[in-house]
């Protein structure tokens, strides 16, 4: 009986591993401000790169056209990955003055609980120390792209070569040493291609002076437009430093790296400098030069993605881990004269959104479904099998991985940006989106301003129906929708309390808004899991 029983318990011992072994390996690859316009996958007609990596994944996986955030700005986002919440619940408003608050309930805590062995190496920018990770090796707030200085669980380290390359050295020397007997989580998040986007030196000639595409926008007059909008400071126009245009070389380089930038640059700067350029003509300069560098950081991530996925090959890993390679926004690659990111507008919301499960996602497919990086830590504690909080406020994405269309998946997604004046004087709004529609309010300090966007009628984003009688109907529909998901999400306009003590703005606040009344026409969504 005693002998059945011991054999009963080893049966029933070894069914569990077996289940514990069969959880996918998650391997998130991150960028930060990765704009989807520069991947070849995405199809965008200026094509700015070759991004074969990046390709790869979605030729072998889904390609999500949709992937929205809820605060289009670094750490912010990276908060709202960790908790699943938006940042007015998870405390983490902006870049200026949030300390994320670790003791919170986070993914990767819950993860570890469950068994899975966890790392994040790269940028993790959030001012205090990664927890719920078994292994943590990341750059100092924004980090350095040249011989970067990092911390390794604490230890204050400094790598030679390229931001990008070391990274990906630390992530794939992790993946060798890891805990075999446990599933793997994989959090390998780039610097690259963040402002100053400060190229490789093996890729400073990449584009041999290839003249760009512009954008249809780039000279936006802001017509009609919030003050807002037109007064911001993240204009090629202005704002680009001479950092940012590469007249000045960047820190960090050792004297052989110097001479080999100062070789490429220093002639073309020579150029511009006697050209005495002005106007619209500065501007051009300006965004040839910005898109060489862009694209020469992009292409060293893309040559990550290519080693990394290699990596996965030669070891029998890519079967069973999944690979999710997103940005922690979207990025203006000139549209509207911009660059940088924070506006609810589509370039900066959207963010690259690229899933591999080999067996699982169908390869080679597209969805146009709203998603959001909100979604990621219950998506992620799903992959493993793990129940999802009810606190957590986005949405498992397995089901529409594994190419499921539930009925009841969203329609209307709500946005919230707060950092203002420092440092690009994008003020704070709000809004709702649907797969047609954003409502828009610029709320403070100076401004009390509707938009309303069509995106059907007017893709590029370049005017505002707010005042056009054949829209009110529309708008009282949008703002009892808007209200509606304020409800659902907590968000309170002004905000009430600092969660967290964090501030969410510098100074105070604009008096309440008037709710919206009336019926909202949409079904109300089900309640998420
Ligand atoms: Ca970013």
């Amino acid at each position: 009986m005693m002998h059945r029983l011991v054999l009963l318990l080893l049966a029933a011992s070894s069914l569990a591993q077996a289940e514990v072994t069969q959880r996918p390996n998650i391997l998130f690859i991150f960028c930060d401000d990765l704009a989807s316009q520069v991947i070849s996958a995405y199809g965008e007609k200026r094509q700015l790169l070759k991004t074969p990596g990046m390709d790869r994944l979605a030729q072998e996986g889904i390609r999500f056209d949709r992937c929205l955030v809820t605060n289009s700005i670094c750490g912010p986002m990276r908060a709202v990955i960790q908790t699943g919440k938006y940042s007015h619940l998870n405390g983490f408003y902006n870049n200026s003055n949030s300390t994320f608050d670790s003791s919170q309930q986070t993914f990767p805590k819950l993860l570890q609980k469950a068994g899975y062995t966890n790392a994040v190496i790269g940028k993790w920018h959030l001012m205090t120390d990664p927890v719920g990770y078994d292994y943590w090796h990341v750059l100092p707030g924004q980090g350095a792209y040249y011989n970067p200085p990092m911390i390794d669980n604490g230890k204050p380290v400094k790598h030679s070569g390229y931001v990008t390359d070391v990274i990906t050295d630390l992530s794939l020397e992790w993946l060798k040493n890891r805990d075999k007997t446990k599933p793997f989580l994989l959090m390998m998040q780039h610097k690259a291609p963040h402002r100053e986007w400060e190229p490789p030196i093996r890729h400073l000639g990449h584009d041999k002076d290839r003249v760009y595409p512009e954008p249809e926008t780039l000279w936006d007059s802001y017509k009609g437009r919030s003050k807002a909008v037109s007064d911001h400071d993240m204009g090629l126009d202005r704002t680009f430093t001479e950092q940012d245009a590469k007249l000045v070389p960047p820190g960090n380089l050792t004297p052989d790296q110097l001479k080999y930038w100062n070789d490429y640059y220093e002639p073309r700067n020579a150029k511009f400098r006697e050209s005495h350029l002005s106007g619209k003509d500065l501007v051009r300069w300006r965004y040839q030069r910005y898109m060489h560098d862009y694209t020469a950081c992009v292409k060293a991530v893309d040559e990550s993605v290519q080693r990394t996925l290699a990596y996965l090959d030669e070891t029998g890993l890519a079967e069973n881990t999944v690979v999710i390679l997103s940005s922690d926004q979207g990025f203006y690659l000139g549209e509207h004269g911009w660059f940088d990111k924070r506006w609810i507008f589509e370039e900066s919301l959207s963010t690259p959104f690229l899933v591999r499960w080999p067996g699982v996602a169908k390869a080679g497919s597209t969805d146009k479904r709203i998603v959001s990086l909100l979604d990621l830590a219950q998506t992620f504690l799903d992959l493993a099998g793990q129940p999802q909080p009810p606190d957590m406020q986005g949405r498992s994405l397995v089901p529409l991985f594994k190419g499921e269309s539930p009925a009841d998946w969203r329609k209307s997604f709500y946005y919230h940006y707060f950092e203002y004046p420092q440092p690009h004087r994008v003020r704070p709004h709000y809004g709702v989106i649907t797969d047609r529609y954003k409502l828009i309010h610029y709320y403070k300090p100076d401004v009390d301003d509707w938009e309303l966007l069509d995106r059907e009628q007017n893709p590029l984003e370049t005017h505002s129906y707010y005042l056009d009688p054949a829209y009110a109907e529309t708008i009282r529909e949008l703002k009892v929708e808007l209200a509606c998901l304020q409800a659902e999400v907590k968000d309170v306009i002004p905000p009430p309390r600092f969660a967290h003590g964090n501030k969410p703005f510098e100074g105070e606040m604009m008096p309440p808004e008037a709710k919206p009344k009336g019926k909202r026409k949409q079904t109300k969504k089900a309640s998420e899991p």
